[in-house]
């Protein structure tokens, strides 16, 4: 569900998310330690809540991995597309800006994630006192007030980093930036894994096999995910004849229908 100002523990856990090992060390250093232990934070004089921007091509497990933060902090989790934030009455940004982080603070600790957070930045050409001026100003000093911000943590998703503005890639703000790429032939295969920790999966199948077959070639997490369901789907047909599982067959049926939705020119 995804109604405005909806929060709540996500349910997405680490295992859910697969490969991306390194990114997750430093979130784990970055976020959840510090939500987890923010006293020790303190005492080493770590007191800036910190602000992450993931970025890189889409559908590779940016919304799913900072999901999967914020259930391992037990925090919750406020999901926001930049644009939405955006509206041309006078004053209506603002307020939605400062709406939203009030709603972040009483439940805090909290993970705001702004999706397409590259919506929210000045750098555009745009003249002086425009929406996304006030805007950007406003999100400014929501995430500078540092006693007001205790335990609301941000994290931004962009898959044009070079477009941002450089005021809000500052540290405190999202100055923390991590690469999430497209996965390479091991880390398909671990995100297979994930992918069907939950189904019918055959004993027969290889997941390693698949992963490095051809046709998986550049294909994102996104891609992946659509592959498993296809596959699930056309054993569910078989099922009514034969079939109880996913097998290697319906695998093989299932990625002549998909290819990369990442072009070379995004990767
Ligand atoms: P966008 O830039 O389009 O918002 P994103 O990087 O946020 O994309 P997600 O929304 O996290 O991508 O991924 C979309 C779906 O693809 C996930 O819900 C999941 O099913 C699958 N997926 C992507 N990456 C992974 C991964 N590393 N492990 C497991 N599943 C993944």
């Amino acid at each position: 569900s995804r109604r405005e100002g909806f929060s709540a523990i996500p349910d997405v856990k680490w295992e859910d998310v697969g490969g991306l090992d390194l990114l997750r060390k430093e979130l784990d250093q970055h976020i959840v330690s510090r939500i987890k232990y923010p006293e020790k934070c303190e005492r080493f004089g770590l007191n800036l809540e910190v602000g992450v921007l993931l970025y890189g091509p889409p559908g590779c497990g940016k919304t799913l991995i900072a999901k999967a933060v914020a259930n391992e902090a037990g925090a919750n989790f406020i999901y926001v597309k930049g644009p939405e934030l955006l509206n041309k009455y006078v004053g209506e940004s603002e307020l939605a800006v400062r709406t939203l982080f009030s709603r972040a603070r009483t439940c805090s600790p909290c993970i705001v994630f702004f999706d397409e957070v590259d919506a929210l930045t000045t750098n555009r050409g745009k003249e002086e006192g425009s929406v996304i001026d006030r805007l950007v100003n406003q999100l400014l000093l929501e995430l500078n007030g540092e006693d007001k911000r205790r335990g609301v943590f941000v994290i931004g998703a962009t898959n044009r980093p070079e477009v941002m503005d450089k005021a809000i890639l500052r540290p405190g703000r999202f100055g923390k930036l991590l690469y999430v790429p497209l996965p390479v032939a091991r880390e398909r295969c671990l995100i297979l894994k994930a992918l069907t920790r939950n189904r019918p999966l055959d004993a027969s199948v290889d997941l390693d096999a698949i992963g490095r077959m051809e046709a998986c070639n550049n294909f994102s997490g996104a891609d992946l995910a659509a592959l498993v369901d296809q596959a699930a789907q056309i054993a569910l047909q078989d099922d009514l004849s034969e079939s109880e599982t996913i097998k290697t067959a319906h695998f093989e049926q299932a990625v002549i229908n998909i290819s990369p939705s990442v072009g070379p020119k995004q990767r």
